[in-house]
Formats: structure tokens, C-alpha cells, sequence
């Protein structure tokens, strides 16, 4: 059985170093009897072993199965080598610059052997909210540089008592090295203030809070990544005087309860999204609500006109504690106004929520970088994030080949920046909406944070073509070379990027809004693509955008837009249609500036068609936050039917997709007075087929059998899920976003990628 003696090499890529990973691979390494050596790379670990086939594939099978609870595996690759005849397996000193090139953990819920202790009165821990361990506690929010020690944490303030530094200090113990230990003794509390900053005197602030939450009272809760508003989500008063003082009328809240059994009480689980809420990370997941729930779960002012709960579990003891006074749930929003930064410092939190809160529940460990949740969805078979942050922020995405630094900047909305690094890419955490002066703070002392815990120098940087965004002028300024990425250009090549995929591809870039090589706003593109460049196969006609920005928020508008392009100056009635509401006077205005193409731009966006559609169906005619109108139009479809629209697009070297005929077929079942779901249904269907027919055309004139999907439109779960199959019918191969958002959020990751390949094939 000689034969069956081999050598592989294995390159274990992802977060490996400072999570116990290399006593771990040792171990396992022993049990069945292979010699080798493992050792720490820049990118991860690298392990050499030898031993027979059976037990080398168990090996590998347990390295991803087994692996310790704080490490995470992004990839491994197998490759064979020739037999060194090893006589024992080694653990290789890290050498020269890994040290320095540890990747930083994101920060991690509380670990199970912590919760015990936290709920345990016989525990020297018990009820102290700030309990932590190596397996478990803040991580990137605490840092200011590195190497992670604790002098350059957070945690700096804090000098552990005796107790703590010999946990610290025992190899043994659970705490070994672990930066933010502490205890009741010698670290952090927690204090109870009134919103004019009056200290309340109380034994228990935490529980002191929990009795304030029962009586309906709004808090300011500093958590982990900043400072949440809670509320009571089953006391209705106490949600809408939430909405009320925090200016969101609609937008969701996102809750919490204490367990997975509380939750299953108001929201539908699928053992995927179980897992998603219990994983380390505790993301926020949506989650459908029971049909049945009125009574048991948060009210309906929670999340208003939607299907979906978003929902996560506690992640720090803090929460645990609080949640543990019997809530079913509290709304656990973002402690900021409309759309500002989320507040993490304590002074700024006062003077910014005082307003909002009644009490604030503040501690004295500081946060060094804001960290919003994490939002995701279950759809078409995988995660797929609308917010990636919290959890997941700095695990960097892998990229098929070695990259030079580089800095991109991102889009205006739902703002991230990337830094590169070798074959990594560190997008940023959540940074938000660019449009107001303390997001741009944020948007800058991010970039610096980033450059020094990641020890990266960007030699170049990238941003939109959009000469007003505020992270394109912070490009402009900087005095390295810039390179200018179109928007969905950046948007397919981010999904290609996360799927290692290099062009040329048809990307499909759904979106609401991206700046165009022509200056008008695209957004429902047909691409040709490869890393470096693109070509416009398709993209849906342009009609005006009346208004400008207005359109966006006012989706009639767009609903007149699209009626004068299909019939013309002769609009049908819209007292029949969903513009009932809208005086005739403002129609007329707007078919004015229609015709008249007065502040009124063109658009090819699908996102705007989709917000045409909604109003006409009278599902909505303003919108309280972006996407609402289109989101509302999926919720109200019913199961996808067999019945379409027609749809035609004109021939010529760029086809142009007329929304005239689906408009026509919109407006026909209104008048017949077919029900806006069923309206809903055909709508997508329409858009699933003409664009799968699209891309037959050019897979037949071009022979590209690959199809990217990228861009906002695509957090429509039944357009996404239907678009896959069927692409899949006809035999495509289809790349989706499941690491980076299909919205904005994605956009730095696909700018620097761009960069690169415009810099290794020249200008
Ligand atoms: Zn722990
Ligand atoms: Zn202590
Ligand atoms: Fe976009």
C-alpha cells in the first residue's frame, strides 16, 4: 500500500492566526498519524502533510468542520507535492513580516461558556455585562493600531486586578491573552443618566433600564458598534413615539429577543436562517412573519406594510442581561436621526439623542470605530447581505490574484471605502449615506483607522464617475493617481471579483441610480465585461426623470413619466389609475416639464420602473426611504405566474429596451381591474423573460455563456430567484453576490479591482 502514502500542500486562506488555529491543525495532525509542518503566511497558514489518502482527507474534511470557534476559512487550497519524508509534524515559527500582517477579528457575540458564567451567581462574573474571553468579546470597534494588544485598545484605561491578570496570563485558561478581559473589579460599567444627563441612582442600572422599557420609555443604549434606541416592540405607544422623535416614518426597526424559541413565536425560521442568527456574528436577519401573530410578537408599526421581521439574537452580555426581564422583543435601531451616523461616544450621543431618548444606558469602554448591524436575507439558496458591518468587518474578501494597494472610495449611498492588499480586499463597515457632514467625518477617519490597522499605503485610488459625490471630490483631492470607475461597470465587476471570475461576461447591472459615460442616470444596463473594461450591450430606453431627485422620492412622478413615453400627450385617465390622489393640476405640471425636458433628466434606471409601476398600481406614491415603492411592489406580488407582458426592443449596435408595452399591459389589467398582486406577478415575470432572452441574443451573436447580476434591484428576492432559474434553464452559468451587497454597499470592492486591472494593462 505504498501507493497509497502521498504529500499535499495545503494553503488555508481566511482569519487562521490568533484563534488557536495552529495547536488546532497539530492536533489533528496527531490523530491521524501525519508529519509535516504547518506555518503562518501573510494571507493565512500554510500546511504541508504526508500520510495515507484515507487519513489525509479526513484531515482536510476536519479542518473546515472542526476549525476553532473564532476562526473562519475563507478557502483552501489543495495542492499535491512530492513525498519529504517528515518525521514528525512541526508547528514553523511565524517569520520576518507575518507577525505584523495578522488579519484582526471582527468583533463577536458572547460565546456560550461566558453566557453561563454571566448567568451563574455563583461565577465571581455573574451579571457583569462586560464578560468576555478568546473565544468571544469586542474586537475591531476597540482597536486603535496594531500589533492587538491591549495598550492599543480600548481596554487601555482598564488595569486588571490580580484575579484577571492570571487568567491572562495562564496558558491553561480560557482567558490566555485575551485583550479585553475584565471583571466587575477592574473593568467597565454601565451608569443610568436621564436625558438631561442626571445621573439616576440606582443599584442595578440594567435593571433599573429594563423597568423603564416595560413602563414604555425610549433608551440610549451604548452597545458594541455604537448606540442603539431601544423600545418595548409589543408597546405600540412607545414604537410610534420612537418613529415619531427619530424622523422614520416607515423604514423597519429591527428586534431583538432573548432566544431562538422567542423568536419562533412571531417569525417563520428555516433552519438557514437559524443558523445565520446563532453564528458568531448575529447578524440582523429577516425573517417572515407569522400570519398569526398580532398578539405574540412586535406590533405592526414595527415594520410597517412589509412581510419581514428583521430580527437578531443578543451578542453582548449587555443585551443578554437586559433581554433576560421577560421582553418577547425591543426595536434595537440604529441610535442616530434619519439617516446621520450612529452615535458612539458618550458626549455626542447626548447631545444628539437627547431628543429621541428618555434615559440613556451608557458604559465606560470607548469605542474606537462605529460598527452599524449586519442586515441579511435568505434568497435563491444563500446569505446575501443589504448591510454587511458588524461581525464581518475587516474578514477581507479573497481575491484571485495579488493586487497593489489601493484605496477606492465607493458610492454616495450606503457608503463603504476598500483598501487592497496583497490578494485581499478589506471593505469597510457600513459608512452610510455621504450626503451630510458628520457621515463624511465618519468616511475619513475611516479611511485613516483602516490604513493603520491594516498597515496598507494605497499607492492609487478609485472612485465613481460621479463628479457631486462626496467620496469622488475626497478622491480628487488626494494627491495619487485616480482612476474613475463607471458605476455599474464597478457593480458586475464586484460580483466577479467575490466569484474569482475574470470577463468577458454579460452583466446584468440592475440599479437604481449610477452615473453614465453620457451623464444621464443608468441603471437597467446589459454590459459586456472583463475586469478592466465594459461595453453597453443593452440598456432600457431613457425617459425623464421630472424633477430630478424628486422623481426618486415621489415615484408618481415617474409613473407619468412612463405613461406620457408609452401613449404620448394623451395620457390615459389616471383617476382610474393609482394617480387618483395626485391632483390633476400637478399631472399636468409634470407632463410639462416632460415635454418640455425642463430639470428633467434622463434615466435608463429599473429601479425607477419599478417605482412607476408601484404607483400606478397604487401601492405608493412617495417614498420615506430609498427602494420603498419597489420593495412594496415584491412583497404585493403573489406566487410568480406563467403570464407576461409584451415587451420589444429596438435593433442597432446598442439594444434599447422599450418600457412602452409593459406599461400598456400594466395599465390594461388596471383598468380591467385586475389585483395589483397579480399586476406584481406579471410584472416580474416580464422582466425575468425579456432579460433571459436578452442574454440568449447575445450569447448566440457573442458565445458568452456567463452571466454577472449585480445592483440594487437585485435585493428583490423574486426577481433574483426567478432570473437565476431561468438563466439556469437555458443553460447559463450565473454569478451572484453572497460575501459583498448587490447594493452600493458592494461598489468599493468592484472600484479597486477595476483599478488593478486598469493599471497591469495600461490606460
Ligand atoms: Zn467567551
Ligand atoms: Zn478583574
Ligand atoms: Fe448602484
Amino acid at each position: 500500500m505504498v501507493m497509497d502514502y502521498i504529500a499535499r500542500k495545503l494553503e488555508v486562506n481566511g482569519i487562521v492566526q490568533g484563534v488557536g488555529f495552529r495547536p488546532f491543525v497539530y492536533q489533528l495532525a496527531d490523530q491521524y498519524h501525519l508529519k509535516g509542518e504547518v506555518a503562518n503566511t501573510s494571507s493565512g497558514v500554510t500546511i504541508s502533510i504526508e500520510g495515507t489518502r484515507a487519513h489525509i482527507s479526513q484531515f482536510i474534511k476536519d479542518l473546515s468542520e472542526k476549525s476553532p470557534p473564532l476562526s473562519q476559512i475563507i478557502e483552501i487550497i489543495e495542492k499535491n507535492q512530492p513525498l519529504n519524508r517528515h518525521t514528525a509534524f512541526k508547528i514553523v515559527k511565524s517569520r520576518g513580516q507575518t507577525a505584523m500582517s495578522t488579519l484582526i477579528s471582527p468583533d463577536v457575540s458572547i460565546c456560550d461558556d461566558c453566557l453561563k458564567e454571566v448567568l451563574d451567581p455563583n461565577d465571581r462574573r455573574y451579571q457583569y455585562p462586560f464578560i468576555n474571553c478568546t473565544n468571544c468579546g469586542p474586537r475591531y470597534t476597540i482597536i486603535d493600531d496594531i500589533p492587538y494588544d491591549r495598550p492599543k485598545t480600548s481596554m487601555k484605561h482598564f488595569k486588571m486586578c490580580p484575579e484577571c491578570q492570571a487568567e491572562y496570563d495562564d496558558p491553561l485558561n480560557r482567558r490566555f491573552h485575551a485583550q479585553p478581559n475584565a471583571c466587575a473589579v477592574c473593568g467597565p460599567h454601565v451608569t443610568l443618566y436621564g436625558r438631561d444627563r442626571e445621573r439616576i441612582d440606582t443599584e442595578d442600572p440594567i435593571h433599573h433600564s429594563a423597568d423603564l422599557l416595560k413602563k414604555g420609555k425610549i433608551l440610549a443604549i451604548k452597545g458594541l458598534g455604537g448606540y442603539h434606541l431601544a423600545a418595548d416592540a409589543l408597546n405600540p405607544n412607545a414604537v410610534i413615539r420612537l418613529r415619531q422623535r427619530k424622523r422614520r416614518e416607515e423604514k423597519p426597526f429591527a428586534v431583538m429577543s432573548f432566544d431562538m424559541e422567542t423568536i419562533k413565536k412571531y417569525s417563520n425560521v428555516t433552519t438557514d436562517e437559524e443558523a445565520l442568527l446563532t453564528s458568531h456574528q448575529r447578524p440582523i436577519v429577516l425573517l417572515r412573519k407569522k400570519n398569526s401573530n398580532n398578539d405574540d410578537g412586535p406590533v405592526r408599526e414595527v415594520s410597517p406594510r412589509n412581510q419581514y421581521f428583521g430580527v437578531m439574537l443578543p451578542y453582548t452580555p449587555l443585551h443578554y442581561l437586559l433581554l433576560n426581564h421577560g421582553f418577547t422583543a425591543l426595536v434595537m435601531t440604529s441610535g442616530n436621526l434619519s439617516e446621520e451616523p450612529i452615535s458612539i461616544d458618550n458626549d455626542d450621543a447626548f447631545d444628539r439623542l437627547s431628543e429621541i431618548a428618555d434615559y440613556f444606558l451608557v458604559h465606560n469602554r470607548d469605542i474606537y470605530l462605529r460598527s452599524d448591524d449586519s442586515i441579511v436575507r435568505r434568497t435563491a439558496g444563500e446569505v446575501r447581505f443589504m448591510r454587511r458591518s458588524r461581525g464581518y468587518v475587516p474578514v477581507p474578501v479573497f481575491l484571485k490574484n495579488k493586487i497593489p494597494p489601493i484605496l477606492s472610495c465607493g458610492a454616495e449611498l450606503k457608503n463603504t471605502v476598500c483598501l487592497t492588499k496583497d490578494k485581499q480586499a478589506f471593505i469597510s463597515q457600513h459608512i452610510g449615506d455621504l450626503e451630510n457632514p458628520s457621515t463624511l467625518d465618519f468616511f475619513e477617519m475611516t479611511i485613516l483607522h483602516m490604513k493603520r490597522i491594516l498597515a496598507v499605503d494605497p499607492e492609487i485610488i478609485a472612485c465613481d464617475l460621479h463628479p457631486d459625490y462626496l467620496s469622488t471630490r475626497y478622491a480628487m483631492c488626494q494627491d495619487i493617481q485616480k482612476i474613475q470607475v463607471q458605476h455599474h461597470h464597478a457593480h458586475i465587476v464586484s460580483c466577479m471579483a467575490e466569484n474569482k471570475i475574470d470577463g468577458p461576461v454579460i452583466g446584468l447591472s440592475f440599479d437604481g441610480t449610477g452615473y453614465g459615460e453620457d451623464k444621464s442616470f443608468w441603471g437597467g444596463e446589459v454590459l459586456i465585461a472583463d475586469l478592466k473594461n465594459y461595453t453597453r450591450a443593452a440598456h432600457m430606453s431613457y425617459v425623464p426623470m421630472p424633477g430630478g431627485e424628486a422623481a426618486i422620492r415621489e415615484p408618481w412622478r415617474m409613473a407619468v413619466s412612463y405613461l406620457v413615453d408609452a401613449f404620448g400627450n394623451e395620457i390615459p385617465d389616471t383617476g382610474v389609475l393609482g394617480l387618483k390622489d395626485i391632483e390633476s393640476r400637478k399631472i399636468d405640471i409634470i407632463k410639462e416639464m416632460i415635454l418640455k425636458k425642463i430639470n428633467s433628466p434622463d434615466t435608463s434606471s429599473l429601479g425607477r420602473l419599478f417605482d412607476g409601476v408601484a404607483a400606478l398600481c397604487g401601492i405608493r406614491n412617495k417614498v420615506a426611504y430609498e427602494g420603498q415603492a419597489a420593495m412594496e411592489l415584491e412583497m404585493s406580488a403573489g406566487e410568480i405566474t406563467n403570464e407576461g407582458y409584451d415587451y420589444e426592443w429596438s435593433s442597432g449596435e446598442v439594444l434599447k429596451i422599450k418600457p412602452g408595452p409593459i406599461i400598456k399591459g400594466v395599465v390594461k389589467d388596471i383598468k380591467g381591474n385586475i389585483h395589483p398582486s397579480i399586476i406584481s406577478s406579471r410584472f416580474h415575470t416580464t422582466l425575468i423573460r425579456l432579460f433571459t432572452e436578452m442574454c440568449s441574443v447575445i450569447h448566440k451573436e457573442k458565445d458568452l455563456d456567463r452571466v454577472v447580476m449585480s445592483g440594487g434591484v437585485f435585493q428583490n428576492s423574486l426577481l433574483l430567484t426567478g432570473m437565476v432559474k431561468a438563466l439556469e434553464e437555458k443553460q447559463f452559468k450565473v454569478y451572484t453576490h453572497k460575501l459583498v451587497p448587490f447594493n452600493d454597499g458592494g461598489i468599493s470592492l468592484g472600484q479597486a479591482v477595476v483599478a488593478a486591472a486598469v493599471l497591469k494593462n495600461g490606460l
